[in-house]
């Protein structure tokens, strides 16, 4: 399994306009491959002229020969494209190989990802990568874990500033064909929880509730804060405020990810699914930037975490369309907002009650199953509600019927304790 990882260049050495002549001597390169194969040179002697007559390492220009190459042979097999000849595109990537082209290394005391870019032959931007946490971190484990290959890389231009487009591999992991796929694994993602069921063809498996209150909490918290600042106009602060606030929502969202990969694992041949969020979710009042705001990010990257650590395990995802998840009844199908209180299902039409979350996980399910062509079977008698609660929470007992769990929500409370 290959992932391309996305980096900026924070410089200390060499310089910007030295990618920038890197690029152009990459893009003089592969101009030059087309206009040799043009002529009717064969490729071993192109491949070694080029490497003769290039600027850049060995390495860099046999990478860039065979992107070349590709182009060409997928003119020669579907011949309605014209011969690649100019390519005039002044952004043109530097492909490198990880060693001699571009080396990537953890800085252990400033636990920074410190980068040496060979631009040209001899000649070296170097500096530290900047990205999210998240990337940041992948790159790490990649760099640092035997399981993983740091391979390919290239510096693309962005309009005014460079990327580095890192590929890593995982030498194991191989993805399950979701065709195959035997327990549908719902994933309700919510503000507070993220409700969990996992349905086959012939019924329900079992569910859970994982609540998060504390990533809920801590972003209102950090929300106020950093309003506060802003209308100081204390901006820098403000930037480390919100940087601190990341560090901890990323840090909740990985560990609750985890335990969501952990919980998909027990089940026979499991496919993931996921609401696609593409699709701006129907049940979530967007009525103030507020709210906009609060509830924009962890959705999209807790789905994020979960599939990328689902697929190291080998687990597939799917994504489903999120229309009516939270207020459609899996009994009768009937489909109102007035359906969902809070954290309470009731159908107004039959009467069917449910934990609101875990519900709409059996949903996505059901959608997953029909997506897949498979048969959906009846939702109507689902095992009892656990909630588990995750942070540091003493544990309970948790297990509930579904419709005292529901009341018991809202009055007692009572929820069981999962940490990682
Ligand atoms: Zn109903």
């Amino acid at each position: 399994m290959t992932s391309t990882l996305v980096f900026q260049f924070d410089i200390h050495g060499g310089s910007q306009q030295l990618l920038d002549t890197g690029q152009l001597e990459a893009r003089r390169v592969v101009n030059e491959i087309f206009r040799l194969d043009d002529e009717g040179h064969d490729w071993e002697t192109i491949k070694d002229e080029v490497v003769e007559r290039s600027n850049h390492v060995k390495n860099t220009t046999q990478r860039l020969f065979d992107k070349a190459t590709d182009a060409l042979e997928r003119y020669y097999d579907e011949d309605e494209y014209g011969h690649p000849r100019q390519n005039h595109d002044e952004s043109f990537p530097i492909r490198m190989n990880h060693g001699e082209g571009y080396q990537l290394s953890v800085d252990e005391a400033s636990e920074r990802v410190s980068f040496r870019v060979t631009a040209l032959k001899r000649n070296f931007v170097r500096g530290t990568l900047k990205s999210s946490p998240h990337d940041i971190e992948r790159v790490k484990t990649a760099l640092t874990d035997d399981n993983w290959r740091v391979g390919t890389a290239e510096v693309v231009r962005k309009r005014d500033r460079h990327e580095l487009h890192v590929n890593v591999t995982h030498e194991t992991a191989e993805v399950a064909d979701k065709e195959h796929a035997k327990t549908f694994i719902g994933v309700d993602v919510n503000e507070d929880c993220v409700g969990l069921s996992a349905v086959t063809e012939s019924g329900v498996e079992d569910s859970v509730v994982i609540e998060y209150p504390d990533i809920k909490k801590t972003r209102h918290e950090y929300f106020t804060v950093r309003k506060r600042m802003q209308s100081a106009g204390q901006t820098t602060l403000e930037t480390e405020v919100q940087d601190e606030e990341q560090r901890f929502v990323h840090n909740q969202l990985h560990q609750v990810s985890r335990n969501i990969v952990e919980w998909a694992q027990q089940f026979e041949d499991p496919v993931i699914v996921f609401e696609d969020l593409k699709d701006m979710r129907d049940d979530i009042n967007y009525g103030t930037r507020m709210n906009r705001r609060l509830h924009s990010l962890p959705f999209a990257q807790l789905q994020d975490f979960v599939s990328y650590k689902a697929a190291w395990q080998g687990i597939p995802s799917e994504k489903i369309d999120p229309e009516y998840t939270s207020q459609e009844c899996v009994d009768c199908g009937h489909t109102t907002r007035s359906n969902r209180n809070g954290k309470r299902f009731q159908c107004v039409h039959c009467g069917f009650q449910d934990h609101a979350d875990r519900k709409a996980a059996l949903l996505i399910c059901a959608k997953g199953l029909e997506k897949l062509n498979r048969n959906v079977p009846a939702l109507n008698n689902p095992p009892f509600v656990r909630v588990r609660r995750h942070g540091n929470g003493l544990s309970e007992p948790a297990d509930h019927d579904p419709v005292s769990s529901v009341r018991g929500y809202q009055t007692d409370g009572e929820t069981g304790s999962v940490s990682d």
